[in-house]
């Protein structure tokens, strides 16, 4: 039986940390980390999203400045929103969540936020920082992910390991991210012709691909380490609406060493993620006051 990558554990673990960090930095600062989290129109899974977000804020002691917007708000004033927090010295994280309203262009948004402030690390000075190894704000998906295998001390370097998928909110970075960790990282995506042939050979499969079931049992390395991130909503066998990855479970689970479950695996840690790279911004910016 397979050791379960517990994040919601983890991400609990870590939030009582930050909040006994951020208390007494606090102190010393004057002021608690900030963190704006912006929301255009009435999607209800965002909606959903970005209340879990600023629960989070609220429990370790990051001030939320949310603030949700008319989905007819053009992209000039969106943008003035955004310098504005730019400009905001209490301000250390921004957050745009998406999607947005399909009149507004959420690429150029993301580019006006402050690299420093660019909390979820989808900024191209960030995405550039982590091809060269530097210190930046990380990806929370893909940094949630090396948190777990650290936790549960999984050695990384000199694995083969494989990502399936390769968006840049997820894909990309967790591949760099496992290269920067040293491990040999192969990636798969949709026009990948024999996904099972690379997924056998990894001791290390991540799967970020927004397939239900799409890794099975005959597609996993006895052994291997399996993360998934996928999130899919579908309905089950008795009509209800459940929560699934895109892995086989039950199937996979008994032949593997350690696998993450979904609910409670990596996206609790990608909300873990989001604090502690906002507490990360709060301190670059307030080192000179704590020294
Ligand atoms: P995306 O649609 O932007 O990218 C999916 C990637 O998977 C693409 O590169 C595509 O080529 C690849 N892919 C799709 N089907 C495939 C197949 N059959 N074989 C091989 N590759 C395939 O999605 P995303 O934003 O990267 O998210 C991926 C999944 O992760 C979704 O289920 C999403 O909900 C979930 N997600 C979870 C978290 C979290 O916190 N746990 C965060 C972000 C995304």
């Amino acid at each position: 039986m397979a050791n379960v990558l517990d994040g919601k554990a983890l991400a609990q673990k870590i939030r009582t940390q930050l909040q006994q960090e951020i208390q007494s930095l606090q102190v010393k600062v004057g002021r608690p980390p900030g963190l704006a989290v912006l929301m255009v129109g009435e999607n209800p899974a965002s909606a959903v999203y970005v209340r879990n977000k600023e629960r989070a804020c609220e429990q370790v002691g990051i001030v939320s400045f949310g603030s949700h917007f008319p989905a007819n708000i053009s992209q000039a004033e969106l943008t003035e929103v955004i310098h504005s927090l730019n400009n905001n010295p209490t301000v250390d994280g921004i957050l745009l969540q998406l999607p947005l309203p399909p009149h507004l262009n959420a690429i150029p948004l993301l580019y006006e936020i402050s690299p420093d402030k660019d909390v979820d690390g989808l900024h191209p000075a960030n995405m550039g920082r982590l091809v060269r190894g530097e210190a930046g704000l990380r990806s929370c998906t893909p940094a949630g992910v090396m948190q777990l295998l650290r936790e549960y001390n999984i050695e990384v370097a000199g694995k083969d390991a494989v990502v399936v998928g390769a968006s840049i909110l997820v894909g990309k970075p967790m591949a760099l991210m496992l290269l920067e960790a040293e491990s040999t990282v192969s990636i798969a995506h949709i026009k990948t012709r024999d996904l099972a042939k690379l997924t056998c050979d990894a001791e290390i499969l991540v799967v970020a691909a927004g397939y239900p079931k799409l890794i099975t049992p005959q597609m996993v390395k006895p052994g291997a380490v399996v993360v998934d991130v996928g999130i899919n909503r579908i309905t089950d066998y008795e009509g209800r609406s459940v929560i699934v990855g895109d892995v086989d479970f039950a199937g996979v689970e008994p032949l593997v060493d350690y696998i993450s479950p979904v609910p409670g695996g990596v996206g609790p840690m990608t909300v873990a993620m989001l604090l502690q790279n906002t507490l990360w911004s709060y301190k670059q910016r307030v080192q000179y006051s704590l020294q």
